[in-house]
């Protein structure tokens, strides 16, 4: 009995002896799948699918490692956002990535661009603005005998007086001469309109338009036989334009001037306003008058901004009124029936 009861003592220690020690080589052989140490035979670990941790803070820091990285504060996160391919951590976050309203600073997702740089929220956009910026009035607007509004830096800076009209038409006649070769020698008068005296001018509804060029022929007829009069040129300019503006709509009424002189013959409206746009994009583009190329870049107008860009396309690397007036001869050639 004593014997037995022995033998039965030996087996069972015996058996659980070499399940312990084949337990113990197991568990010998396993590391921490996080920080790598050896996991000791003794001690209790955690297990997630195939992989092992040696305690709590190795699992969260592994479960942590598989959550995104944001990619504006390099956080990683549980819940964010996701755009264009991007993680966001949080709203401040994602709104980094807006742009900046110019009137209200609010970071925003949706607008439009008023200019290379400047930024209009979907909400700014809708507010009334300037006549002469299109930026939204603020409460420093200023309103004009004929209806338009302008914001405080129209206001401020838009060119109001005859004397300086003149002097800065003088000053861009010279410079268009300097730059491009682009001169007419006769004698033009300049106007400053607001908006109605344009329109009782302008051939069109005159609602949109920042200039005129107006020639007309003045001819005295003596016994049936046609004698010149007198021809006469005139530039009108709408007045509280700002000069950057006011110098890009100077440089296309010039343009007419010129072409008035030199291409009488061209009556395709999309290529005299397309020249004339040209003509200002290329003298504003030297001159760094942003909003001026920005403006006649983005114009979506048939004539204007579709005539901009094809005449644009054919004057290729031209920068001279010479090389410009020999592509427009050869594209639009002076009719037979006028003799030349
Ligand atoms: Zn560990
Ligand atoms: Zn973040
Ligand atoms: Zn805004
Ligand atoms: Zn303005
Ligand atoms: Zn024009």
């Amino acid at each position: 009995m004593l014997k037995s009861f022995f033998s039965l003592f030996l087996a069972l220690c015996l058996s659980c002896l070499l399940c312990g020690s084949l337990f113990a080589a197991k568990r010998n052989t396993m590391t921490c799948d996080w920080c790598g140490k050896k996991i000791a035979s003794d001690a209790s670990f955690l297990r997630s699918e195939d992989k092992n941790f040696c305690n709590e803070k190795c699992f969260n820091q592994y479960v942590e490692s598989l959550l995104p990285v944001c990619d504006v504060c390099g956080k990683r996160f549980k819940s964010g956002f996701t755009s264009e391919g991007k993680n966001f951590c949080s709203k401040s976050c994602l709104e980094t990535t807006f742009r900046e309203c110019v009137h209200c600073h609010r970071r925003e997702p949706k607008g439009y661009l008023v200019g290379d740089d400047i930024f209009l929220c979907e909400y700014c956009r809708e507010l009334p603005a300037c006549a002469s910026c299109m930026m939204p009035l603020d409460r420093f607007a200023k309103d004009l005998d004929d209806g338009r509004s302008l914001c405080r830096d129209c206001a401020r800076d838009g060119i109001f007086t005859v004397s300086e009209m003149k002097s800065l038409m003088a000053s861009l006649r010279q410079e268009l001469a300097d730059r491009f070769k682009m001169s007419t020698d006769h004698t033009i008068e300049y106007e400053l309109c607001n908006r109605t005296e344009l329109k009782k001018e302008s051939a069109g509804d005159g609602e949109h338009e920042l200039g005129l060029f107006i020639f007309n022929r003045h001819t005295l007829t003596f016994f049936s036989r046609t004698i010149h009069n007198r021809d006469e040129f005139r530039i009108l300019v709408l007045n509280g334009q700002p000069p950057d503006i006011f110098r890009g709509v100077g440089a296309h009424e010039l343009a007419h001037d010129w072409m008035q002189e030199n291409l009488p013959h061209i009556d395709d409206p999309q290529i005299r306003e397309g020249f004339a746009e040209f003509v200002s994009w290329a003298y504003a583009k030297a001159e760094k008058l942003d909003r001026v190329t920005w403006r006649i870049e983005q114009n979506t107008d048939q004539v204007y901004g579709d005539g901009f860009r094809k005449v644009r396309d054919m004057m290729g690397d031209a920068r001279t009124a010479s090389e410009w007036k020999k592509i427009l001869l050869k594209a639009c050639p002076v009719p037979s029936a006028s003799g030349k």
